[in-house]
C-alpha cells in the first residue's frame, strides 16, 4: 500500500466517497493507476534514498491537448532547499507537483531527481522519495498507532511514539480516551482539524523521506495548534527538499527559492530579496499579502 495513490486536489473528493480502509486505499491506487500507468520497462535500479536534487528541464504539459497549461518550465532544486510556490488559483502550482510525483508525465522537457530522469524510474519508487502533507489530510478507520505508521508498516511502538514526540502529537494522543489505540473514525471527526494535521506530519517523519511536498493552507485552526503545526513542520523540513504551496508570507519570505507562477509559467523566481527589487508580479502580491 503507497501514500501517494491519488494526484493532489484529488484526496479529499475520493475518500468522501470511498470508505478510507487500507483495502480501500489499495483499489483506488489500482482504479487511478490504470490504464495510464502502463507496464514500465527499461527502469532502473532502484536507490533506496535519493539526496534530493531536482530539476525540471523544459517541461511542458497539457491535461487536454488542445490546453497547453505548463510550458517551457526550467527549475533547478539542491538538496536540502526549501521551495516556496506561490501565484493565484488555477497557475498550475498543483500540476507542477503531479508532475514531480508522476501521476502525470510529461508531454516534453524531462524531470530529474539526483540526475535520473523520473521517467526511468517506477513510479512507485519516484513516490517513495517523498513525504506528502496536505491541506485536508485524510485518515483510516484505524488506531492512532496505525494511521501515524500507514505506509511504514514495520515500524516499533516506540518508533511510532518518537515521530508522534516530534510532530507535536503526542501530548493531544495521550488525552484521546485510549491514547495510541483510539480508533479514529472514518472522517476522523473524533479529533480537530490541527490534530489531523499533526498525525499527518508524525506519518512523514516515520517515513523519513527526502523530499517533501506540502500544501501549506491551514484553516479552522487555532493558534496554539497552529504554532505547533509550524513547529512540527519546521521540524521535518529540517536537511529535506521541501516543496512548499505556500499561503503565509513568513514561510514564502524564508524560502531558499521561491517559485512564481501565472497561467502555467513560472513569471519569477529567486529568494525574496532578489524578486521584491525586481518589481512585476511578486512584489504586487507581496503588497496585496503585507
Ligand atoms: P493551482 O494549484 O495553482 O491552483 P492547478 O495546477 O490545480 O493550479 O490547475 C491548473 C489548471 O489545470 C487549472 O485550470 C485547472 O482547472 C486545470 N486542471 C487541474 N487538474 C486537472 C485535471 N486533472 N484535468 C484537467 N484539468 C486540470
Amino acid at each position: 500500500v503507497r501514500l501517494f495513490s491519488q494526484p493532489i486536489q484529488k484526496v479529499a473528493n475520493i475518500t468522501n466517497v470511498v470508505q478510507s480502509t487500507v483495502a480501500a486505499a489499495e483499489r483506488i491506487f489500482e482504479i487511478l493507476d490504470e490504464p495510464e500507468e502502463k507496464a514500465e520497462s527499461n527502469v532502473l535500479p532502484y536507490h533506496a534514498h535519493t539526496k534530493g536534487n531536482i530539476t525540471f528541464e523544459n517541461v511542458s504539459f497539457a491535461y487536454q491537448k488542445d490546453q497547453p497549461l505548463l510550458q517551457d518550465v526550467n527549475i533547478k532544486v539542491k538538496q536540502g532547499q526549501k521551495v516556496a510556490i506561490v501565484g493565484p488559483t488555477g497557475a498550475g502550482k498543483s500540476t507542477l507537483m503531479n508532475l514531480l510525483l508522476r501521476f502525470y508525465d510529461v508531454d516534453q522537457g524531462q524531470i530529474t531527481i539526483d540526475g535520473t530522469d523520473i521517467q526511468q524510474m517506477r513510479r512507485e519508487d519516484v513516490r517513495a522519495q517523498f513525504g506528502l502533507v496536505l491541506q485536508d489530510p485524510w485518515l483510516l478507520s484505524s488506531t492512532v498507532k496505525a494511521n501515524i505508521a500507514y505506509g511504514h508498516e514495520g515500524a516499533t511502538e516506540d518508533e511510532i511514539v518518537q515521530a508522534a514526540r516530534a510532530a507535536h502529537a503526542d501530548h493531544f494522543i495521550r488525552t484521546l480516551p485510549h491514547g495510541y489505540e483510539t480508533i479514529l473514525n472514518e472522517s476522523g471527526s473524533n479529533i480537530s482539524q490541527g490534530q489531523k494535521q499533526l498525525l499527518t506530519i508524525a506519518r512523514a517523519l516515520l517515513s523519513n523521506p527526502s523530499i517533501l511536498v506540502l500544501d501549506e493552507a491551514t484553516a479552522n485552526v487555532d493558534s496554539r495548534t497552529e504554532y505547533q503545526i509550524q513547529e512540527a513542520l519546521a521540524h521535518l523540513m529540517k536537511g529535506r527538499t521541501s516543496f512548499i504551496i505556500a499561503h503565509r508570507l513568513s514561510t514564502i519570505r524564508n524560502a531558499d527559492l521561491i517559485l512564481v507562477m501565472d497561467q502555467g509559467k513560472i513569471v519569477a523566481q529567486g529568494s525574496h530579496d532578489e524578486l521584491l527589487a525586481n518589481g512585476g508580479f511578486y512584489a504586487n502580491l507581496h503588497q496585496q499579502h503585507a
